[in-house]
């Protein structure tokens, strides 16, 4: 099957970059919101969106113009996915709001339209059965600033049809996307499967004592040629995200090393305000952060 026209359900952060990236690329996109006010908030997302395609894909300002002539906003489900060949969810990671969602989508969709989540941490099976086309539904995930970032993470779940899985895959290419394909349900995906443990990993060297910030990082760029250390990594990342990630897990588990590397990202970071790169200190310091100087690998 070939998909020609789409629809985004949320325009918040994600669904706008996703509206936007498609109809860059050539496709006709629904916006689908809860309210006029939300797809305003979107109208000027997008506008910003301008300048980064401009300095970072040479973007000419007639193809951002194209871009408006593609786009289509709508507060009605119905009139928002009548001609939609594939939907794709972007609206908040809580699962009553998204069951909901797919209950009233399934309703007014086509009935050949595919479905698709984009949800970093819910697993497409929870939401199967709600859409009433469990074969034709799966998860398409893709990255904050997905026009640079441009990897598509395309996860089937159980019952998931091949066909509809390649037909994903082919749709995440065309809009620029490197598509990943994930051929069963893995919380995480594949991208944060293997970072999160190995960022983890480092948090606990340095809570247990093991060794520092800068040696760790060191060990990690040397040893695999990798040009940032997971401490560097989770600068960019935000302390704040990293710190909620062990806060739940601290309260979870009751796990000690949770309790005290909770502690820790608070008290040294969060509450001097040092919560990364975008605040221009977190483990290191910004603009010029040592592990970019020359001698940083040399002794
Ligand atoms: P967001 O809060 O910026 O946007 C959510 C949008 O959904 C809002 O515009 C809101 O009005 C709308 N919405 C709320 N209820 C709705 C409903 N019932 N129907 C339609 N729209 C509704 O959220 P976001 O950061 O764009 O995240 C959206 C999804 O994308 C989540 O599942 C999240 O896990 C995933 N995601 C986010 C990122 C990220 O970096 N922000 C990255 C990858 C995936």
């Amino acid at each position: 099957m070939d998909i020609k026209q789409i629809t985004v359900a949320g325009s918040g952060v994600l669904g706008s970059q996703i509206a936007f990236q498609a109809a860059y690329k050539g496709f006709q996109v629904a916006v689908y919101d809860i309210n006029d006010e939300v797809l305003e908030k979107s109208k000027n997302r997008m506008k910003q969106l301008e300048a980064f395609y401009q300095r970072d894909l040479d973007a000419t300002p007639e193809e951002l113009q194209e871009v408006y002539n593609r786009l289509f906003y709508s507060t009605n489900l119905g009139k928002a996915t009548e001609k939609a060949d594939l939907v794709i969810e972007a609206i908040p990671e809580v699962v009553q709001i998204k069951r909901d969602f797919y209950q009233e989508l399934a309703k007014v969709a086509p009935k050949h339209t595919i479905f698709a989540t984009n949800s970093s941490t819910l697993l497409p099976s929870q939401f199967a059965e709600a859409t009433g086309r469990p074969e034709k539904f799966l998860a398409l995930h893709f990255a904050n600033e997905i026009w640079k970032n441009n990897t598509a993470e395309i996860m089937k779940h159980q019952t998931t049809e091949e066909q509809v899985f390649q037909t994903v895959i082919a749709f995440a290419k065309s809009i620029g996307m490197v598509a990943l394909p994930i051929q069963k349900e893995q919380p995480g995906y594949v991208l944060n499967s293997l970072l999160v443990p190995l960022l983890e990993s480092a948090e606990m060297l340095l809570v247990n004592e093991v060794a520092e910030i800068e040696t760790i990082d060191k060990a990690w760029m040397i040893g695999t040629g990798a040009p940032l250390g997971p401490f560097a990594m989770l600068d960019v990342i935000g302390i704040t995200t990293a710190y909620n990630i062990v806060k739940g897990k601290a309260e979870a588990t009751g796990n000690p090393a949770y309790i005290k590397l909770s502690h820790l990202l608070k008290t040294n970071y969060i509450d001097h305000g040092k919560l990364g790169r975008s605040t221009g200190e977190g483990f290191y310091k910004y603009p010029n952060p040592s592990f970019i100087q020359p001698d940083f690998l040399k002794n």
